[in-house]
């Protein structure tokens, strides 16, 4: 996973968010093991500390990106936590060609192995994308996507799920209110 895509898609590992209680995939420090490894992420041993930071980091993501999506302003603390991140990944001073693309030639990543979610949030924040950041308008699912639609005004995280899911139960409550 490359880009803004990676961002996304760790904030999204909590699911059903506007639900009790959410649908959380990274519920151990194994379970982040795997999901990195999922993202083509470096391996290493996480330990208890490393997890609960790198959920703190998660949340912080997921707030800054709903604020974006909301047009509202940051949360201080949770600009200093991913600005924290940034400090502590390694820095990007040389590019490299691969022969299909250009990426950061960054070196170990073994002491900051969510250095590459940290760069992706930040590229995205600071990105002409930021305006299509969105939370999906089913209430109960507030997943972060990208709308890259023409019109730039998809609403739902995915037609075939929640906004399905969302006409389904707006049906029902028709029926039901006859
Ligand atoms: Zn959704």
């Amino acid at each position: 996973m490359t880009g803004p895509e990676l961002a996304i898609a760790f904030v999204n590992t909590r699911s059903w968010r506007g639900s009790e209680p959410a649908s959380e995939e990274l519920r151990s420090p194994q379970d982040l093991a795997a999901w990195c490894r999922k993202a083509g992420l470096p391996e290493t041993e996480w330990s208890e500390e490393m997890f609960a930071a790198a959920i703190q980091l998660r949340e912080a993501i997921y707030r800054l990106l709903a604020a974006a999506a909301a047009k509202a302003d940051p949360a201080p603390e949770d600009l200093a936590l991913l600005g924290r991140a940034l400090e502590s990944a390694p820095p990007r001073r040389r590019l490299a060609w691969t022969g299909q693309g250009y990426v950061w030639d960054v070196g170990s990543l073994e002491a900051a192995p969510l250095a590459p979610v940290a760069w992706s949030a930040v590229d995205l924040l600071a990105s002409p994308l930021l305006p299509r950041v969105r939370l999906c308008a089913n209430e109960k699912c507030l997943w972060v996507f990208l709308d890259e639609s023409k019109s730039g005004n998809r609403r739902w995280c995915s037609m075939s799920a929640c906004g399905n899911r969302a006409k389904a139960h707006r049906h029902y409550q028709r029926r039901k209110g006859r």
